[in-house]
């Protein structure tokens, strides 16, 4: 499901990620690991396509079967908007719009029909125990809550691979267990592919495989 080989990145010549090569199955939960500073952000934007790699001859990102190494910025988009999610630790939310608004817009961004998209919207919180929340502001809502709406937002076009950075950061114990545990049964319901960027031990240790970033590399213990 993701095939990336040779991922090198660079700020102000100051090398981050130094050659990284990994490779993802279909359905499969990884999360990564390392200490901070270590790149782990850099290289889940980078395998996200939200970031570009620095241009080497044996770079190659793969994704859903898709080389998408050389794509430009507006395909790119397009096929970030359709074929991945996204979890970051900060919800993001936008704070003028309901939970069913703010879990529609990459449907919308995807021009999809609005009225499907608001059904499918409702029926995603109401699976994610949300029922008494779609109309309510994130302002409106605890940690936990908005966090189960941006995973509802990160799951309404169907992605194929879901990343996430961080994304029980912000929680406390209990809600980042529910949210951990959220992530498990999404998987087993609709075979995605998890890459989970984490601090939290218990996520890491139950995940099907750890990869630790440090220095830029990917370190076997
Ligand atoms: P992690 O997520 O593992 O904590 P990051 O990927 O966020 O690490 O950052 C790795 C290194 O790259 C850090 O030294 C950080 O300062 C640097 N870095 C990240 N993004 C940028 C950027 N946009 N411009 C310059 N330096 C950056
Ligand atoms: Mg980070």
């Amino acid at each position: 499901m993701i095939n990336a080989s040779s991922i090198y990145k660079t700020f102000n010549k100051l090398p981050v990620l130094k050659g990284i090569s990994l490779n993802v199955r279909k359905g499969e939960i990884v999360a990564i690991t390392g200490p901070s500073g270590a790149g782990k952000t850099t290289l889940l934007e980078i395998l996200g396509t939200l970031s570009l790699a620095d241009k080497k001859n044996n770079t190659k990102i793969e994704l859903n079967g898709i080389d998408v190494t050389s794509f430009k910025k507006n395909d790119l988009a397009k096929f970030r908007n359709q074929n991945l999610g996204f979890i970051f630790q900060s919800h993001k939310l936008l704070p003028e719009f309901t939970s069913i608004e703010n879990v529609c817009l990459p449907a919308w961004i995807a021009k999809n029909d609005n009225k499907e998209s608001k059904n499918k919207a409702k029926k995603l919180l109401i699976k994610l125990g949300l029922k008494n929340r779609l109309n309510r502001y994130p302002s409106e809502l605890s940690g936990g809550e908005q966090q189960r709406v941006a995973v509802a937002r990160a799951l309404i076009n169907d992605p194929k691979i879901i990343f996430a950075d961080e994304p029980s950061g912000n929680l406390d114990v209990e809600n980042a267990n529910e949210l951990h545990d959220l992530f498990f049964k999404l998987r087993d319901l609709t075979k995605s592919t998890f890459i989970i960027v984490t601090h939290n031990e218990n996520l890491a240790n139950k995940s099907d495989r750890k990869i630790i970033i440090k220095d830029g590399k990917v370190y076997n213990e």
